[in-house]
């Protein structure tokens, strides 16, 4: 039987990409069509039966002794953001296949179903809406999902027809097993493992966040013959807003996150004294009491500019995610299995979402990270060294092995 390493199929998947210089593999686009062929045909080299369902996400199994309906099932997704790197997503279905198919090599049939899910799309990079693949699974999709257009005006149905039909010429159609526990690895996408020099993150939840739009609303006017006191500026007063959450996010302390990273400015002319501003927020913490600790004293300051300054400051807050836990058994035994093996590990929690969230939502979950090269992901300078890439597929080997065998 052929045997292939998780560097080899991240280096393969990495040449199917819509650009010439740069790595992009948007939902249902040629390149997704051709790097979700591949996989598909590998898990068929491998030895494994694979099918496709209506999204698009091939499901590459083994079938257990035990004859029971549900899987152990690993995931992940090999969808990518613009101009992105070769890891995210892309290697934590390469580490699946790769731990199954040594696992059937060495151990023979399991006891449990296993299956290694590769989601058609988690990014949302093509449509406004993100985990489609997952959602699919355990049927949670939004009603309006097949109206959904990107940005060429081509809906989501119409995309997905054209690719998963392409899908269906040389791979049969077919649904997942029922989801008995997911795990996935992925690239941790920030610094925290290669500072702590760890090389396993064992991941116990995705954090809640909430965005807000903060509009200020000041009032227009010329910037020479307007006196100081007698100002209403927009932009200021968003500053010391600005400048006041920062002191609030640094008392309240890490692990929160805060940042303000979109601002607009009106009318943005130099000799003008700004009259609106429109700016972001976003937080992010394990702990939903801590978001709301911060958005009390958030929403405190801002009833006291109003007051101070008798300006109009609105709030909207337009995206309220709770915190997903992760299983504590699930997570025990990868510490354990990461104890006996030698290998260091963190307990952390992740503040990107991943797939794991929505199997969360049916199933017990567990969610691993191997380092990020000075934690940059969403970018050509996506990193993780071939040894942390294959350390991540021995512990996810051995925990599949304990679950399914
Ligand atoms: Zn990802």
């Amino acid at each position: 039987m052929a045997t292939v390493s998780v560097s080899e199929i991240i280096e393969q998947v990495s040449r199917f990409t819509s650009m010439k210089e740069e790595i992009t593999r948007l939902v249902y686009e040629q390149s997704w069509v051709d790097a979700q062929r591949y996989i598909g045909t590998l898990g068929a080299k491998l030895g494994m039966n694979v099918a496709v369902d209506e999204m698009g996400t091939a499901i590459l199994s083994v079938r257990g002794s035990s004859e029971e309906k549900s899987a152990i099932t690993i995931g992940s997704h090999i969808d990518s953001v613009i101009n992105a790197g070769k890891y995210d997503g892309v290697y934590g279905v390469a580490a699946g296949i790769v731990a199954v198919s040594e696992l059937v090599r060495q151990y023979g049939q399991p006891r449990k179903n296993i299956q290694v899910l590769s989601f058609s799309e988690e990014e949302g990079s093509r449509f406004p809406m993100n985990f489609s693949g997952s959602r699919f699974v355990i049927n949670q999709v939004p009603e309006n999902m097949d109206e959904l257009k990107d940005n060429q005006g081509i809906t989501f149905s119409e995309a997905k027809q054209h690719a998963v039909s392409q899908l269906h010429e040389t791979l049969s159609k077919g649904q997942a097993y029922e989801v008995e526990n997911f795990t996935e690895i992925h690239i941790e996408q920030g610094p925290v493992l290669e500072n702590q020099k760890k090389q396993i993150g064992i991941v116990t939840g995705i954090v809640a966040q909430k965005r807000f739009s903060i509009t200020v609303n000041g009032q227009g006017n010329h910037a020479g013959t307007t006196p100081m006191s007698m100002r209403k500026d927009a932009l200021k007063q968003a500053m010391v807003l600005i400048g006041r959450l920062e002191e609030i996010a640094q008392e309240i302390g890490e692990p929160l996150v805060f940042t303000v990273g979109e601002m607009h400015v009106f009318p943005n002319v130099s000799n003008v004294i700004p009259s609106q501003v429109v700016f972001s927020i976003d937080i992010r913490h394990m702990d939903m009491n801590v978001l709301q600790l911060f958005e009390d004293r958030m929403l405190a300051q801002i009833r006291q500019q109003k007051q101070d300054r008798l300006m109009e400051i609105l709030v909207d807050c337009w995206l309220d995610e709770p915190a997903e836990k992760t299983n504590p058994e699930l997570s025990a035994l990868l510490d354990q299995i990461c104890k006996e093996k030698n290998i260091s590990s963190h307990v952390m929690s992740s503040g990107a979402g991943h797939d794991t969230q929505i199997m969360n939502l049916v199933a017990p979950t567990a969610l691993l990270f191997v380092p990020s090269r000075a934690g940059i992901s969403h970018s050509p300078l996506e990193y993780t060294s071939a040894e942390d890439l294959n350390t991540g597929k021995d512990v996810l080997k051995e925990f599949i092995y304990r679950l399914a065998y």
